[in-house]
Parts: C-alpha cells; sequence; structure tokens
C-alpha cells in the first residue's frame, strides 16, 4: 500500500480519551491512581469492559486459556497472519492509569481507525490485553504463557502469594492446565507492536516526544550469603572479627563503582540486606543480600556478573567471611526487529514528532513476543519518570502522538514482509 494514501490517517483522540477516562475508573484510588492486580475484581471487570466496547466496534472478541482478552479485525486475505498490538490491563497495586492501560486502548483505537477507513492491509490485525505483565501472582503470565515459556513450576511456585492465584485463577475461570495450553502458534503471528509509557525520565529531560525502543533490558536476580562468626559486639577486638556485615556493606558499595565505571548501559540494584542475628550487640554472623541487575546485551551481562561476583568473592577473603552465590532468576535481553524500529522512526518523522532510540530498562510483555516474532515498542515520555506511582502522568498530546506513530508504523509495516 502506498505511503501516500495513508500517510494523512490519524486515530480519533476524543475517542481514545473518552476510553482512557472510563477506563480509569475502574479500580480508582483515592490518590488518582489505580489499584487493579490480575484477576482482582477490578481487573475482570475492567476486561469484561474492553470486550464490549470491541463488541460495540463491530471487531471480533476472543480470550485463551491464560485470560488473554483480544479484539480482531480481519483486514487482510483469507488466511493472513494477525499483527498484533497491545500490553495490559492490570497494574500494581496503587499504581498509575498509564502504564499498560494506554497500550491496549491504543490498539483498540488503532483497529477502528483502519476498520472506518476500510484499508485493506498484507495481515490481520488483533489488539491484546495481556494476563498479569506486572507479575502481582506470576511474572507476565499471559504473555509468556502465550509464547510458550510458562512452566508447569512458574505456576505451582508463583512469584505472589500462591492462594491468592487459586481463588484468582478461579474467579477468572482458568485453570494450570487451560493456561499451559495457551501458546499462540507463532506460524500465525506477522509481528507484535506495543506502546508504553518509559517509566523514567530520559526522553522527558531530553525533550523528546517518541521513543523508538532498540533492547529491552535482561534482568538476573541472585542471593548471596556472607557467613562469618558471632560474637560480642563490645568486647571482641575489630581485628579478630569476621563480620558478614563488612563484607555485605563493602560489596554494595562496590556494586555501585562497578557499574559506574564500566557499564554505562547497565543498572544493579542490592535491595535488601538481612543480618543475621541482628542484635545492637551481636557481630552478625550472617548476611544475605537481594541483588539484581540490568543489561541490554548479553556479553556485557556476561562481563558484568564476573565483576561483579570477582568483587564478592574479594570481600570474603578481605573479611574472612565464607560467601555463597545463589541463582535466583533471570530475564534474557530482548532485541527489537530493526526493521520495525525503522519504521518507528519514519512514523514519528512522517508526522513531525521528534524521535530518540531508546532502550527499555523495565520488562514488558514484548520481551517475550521478541522470541517468537518480529517486534517493537513506541515510547512516550513519563512527567518525572514516575511509574508504579499514582503520581504517574503523561501529557494527553503525547498520548495522542504516541497513538498516532502505533497507527502510522502498523500501516508502514505493510510494506515490509514481516514474515521473512
Ligand atoms: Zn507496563
Amino acid at each position: 500500500m502506498p505511503n501516500s494514501q495513508t500517510s494523512h490517517i490519524r486515530i480519533n483522540p476524543n475517542r481514545l480519551r473518552a476510553d482512557f477516562d472510563a477506563l480509569s475508573q475502574f479500580g480508582a484510588t483515592a490518590s488518582g491512581g489505580v489499584n487493579r492486580p490480575a484477576f482482582s475484581p477490578a481487573h475482570l471487570e475492567m476486561r469484561r469492559w474492553f470486550h464490549e466496547k470491541a463488541r460495540q466496534a463491530g471487531l471480533e472478541i476472543l480470550s485463551d486459556g491464560a485470560g488473554n482478552h483480544s479484539a480482531r479485525l480481519r483486514c487482510g486475505p483469507d488466511g493472513a497472519k494477525y499483527l498484533l498490538m497491545g500490553s495490559h490491563l492490570d497494574s500494581v497495586p496503587d499504581g498509575g492509569r498509564y502504564d499498560g492501560a494506554l497500550g491496549v486502548l491504543a490498539a483498540l483505537e488503532v483497529l477502528r481507525t483502519v476498520q472506518e477507513q476500510r484499508l485493506k492491509l498484507p495481515y490481520h490485525l488483533e489488539a491484546i490485553d495481556f494476563t498479569d505483565e506486572e507479575g502481582t501472582l506470576v511474572s507476565f503470565l499471559g504473555s509468556f504463557a502465550f509464547c510458550g515459556l510458562l512452566t508447569a513450576a512458574d505456576l505451582e511456585k508463583p512469584r505472589g502469594d500462591p492462594q491468592a492465584l487459586a481463588e484468582g485463577l478461579q474467579r477468572a475461570g482458568l485453570t494450570h492446565e487451560s493456561i499451559l495450553a495457551a501458546r499462540r502458534d507463532p506460524a500465525q503471528l506477522a509481528g507484535y507492536l506495543e506502546l508504553h509509557v518509559e517509566q523514567g525520565s530520559r526522553m522527558e529531560k531530553a525533550g523528546v516526544q517518541i521513543g523508538a525502543v532498540t533492547h529491552i533490558a535482561g534482568i538476573r536476580f541472585f542471593r548471596l550469603t556472607y557467613t562469618g562468626s558471632p560474637g560480642h559486639g563490645g568486647t571482641i577486638p575489630l581485628e579478630e572479627r569476621r563480620d558478614a556485615a563488612w563484607g555485605a556493606s563493602a560489596f554494595t558499595l562496590a556494586v555501585r563503582e562497578i557499574v559506574m565505571g564500566g557499564f554505562p548501559e547497565c543498572f544493579a540494584n542490592v535491595g535488601r540486606v538481612e543480618y543475621r542475628p541482628g542484635f545492637f550487640n551481636t557481630i552478625p554472623q550472617q548476611a544475605e543480600l537481594a541483588l539484581e541487575f540490568r543489561s541490554p546485551d548479553p556479553d556485557q551481562f556476561d562481563r558484568l556478573e564476573q565483576a561483579l561476583f570477582e568483587n564478592a568473592r574479594e570481600q570474603a577473603q578481605r573479611f574472612k567471611l565464607e560467601l555463597n552465590i545463589e541463582f535466583i532468576g533471570k530475564r534474557d535481553p530482548a532485541r527489537m526487529d530493526a526493521r520495525i524500529v525503522s519504521a518507528v522512526r519514519e512514523s514519528a518523522a512522517a508526522l513531525g514528532l521528534s524521535c530518540t532510540s531508546i532502550i527499555s530498562r523495565a520488562g514488558h510483555d514484548a520481551q517475550a513476543l521478541a522470541t517468537i516474532c518480529p517486534t517493537g515498542m513506541i515510547f512516550i515520555p513519563s512527567q518525572g519518570g514516575l511509574s508504579h506511582s499514582p503520581l504517574e502522568y503523561t501529557r494527553w498530546e503525547d498520548c495522542v502522538n504516541g497513538a498516532n506513530v502505533l497507527l502510522q508504523t502498523v500501516l508502514r509495516c505493510a510494506n515490509l514482509d514481516l514474515s521473512s
């Protein structure tokens, strides 16, 4: 399809705004945010609302065994693949109104716009709301099940409360079996596009309107335990101590130095340190640290891990401690499809919007989808970088810009052979 015939097409901002305002009422909190953890009554209610909106627009609706909710528009030839767009309608407890919800609503709006314009594309379109992206119960439950990445163990040992998961599944009419059978055949998928707020402040600081995401950072989690000797904190000479707190503290500060000194694209966090026994007057025998670090690139990831653990061992030696390093989990970095990244940049330019390449530090459903089909993400600025907070805010004109870039990227992708 020649771009000149479709480059003037825009989404309907008033309709998108009305949807956004309606959706913000589900699980609304007094602080101005939303509370919609996966499978909570507010979450299930808004999913019904989403399907009802799609039905009113004359779209097909669909939900799978993992609870993923979709609206579909058949605008391609018979037997065509589906180009997916979407995000998630769940929120963290007391989260913001934009994270996830905007991406699902913009996808729905793109379907309605393409339908109104009676456009014929080389693929059908599907707007999808993935289950529990925030991982209140099971991290990336919906998109991992969709991509065949979820295992029975993920459901049996959920990250959230197992009882809450069992109750939630019952409320939603889902079972472990139905979830594990929800894998979609990748041969039916042309690709996946996701519009999302940045959840950081880089775009706002740079005064740029659109972010073409090139990578989504991976994340690795470890538990490190330093073990020394307990003793009276007031009597044992300092040079004789085997104080686990010293190892843990020295390592924690070194994490900062290592990342800032040699890994500018990476992040690391020691989110928790627990001392045992944990009294005023007792030398800590044990210190347990929760360490996570993020990298957009697999090689850098390995080098960072090596540098961190080398230092962790040095600190153990320095303070005469034993060190145990336990692997807890990981998510691999994801690379966005270069052709889609270009399509996002071209769409932004054609709309007269400034655009930058950007790495996503936060996890998104797109990183699961990138393992099975060509995938791209579009970011818009987050005011003050605030997210997972009722104070999360994105200017409405940025939301409209993002939705129009999503629409134009969908149209531009028609010129790419995404199946190759
Ligand atoms: Zn999100």
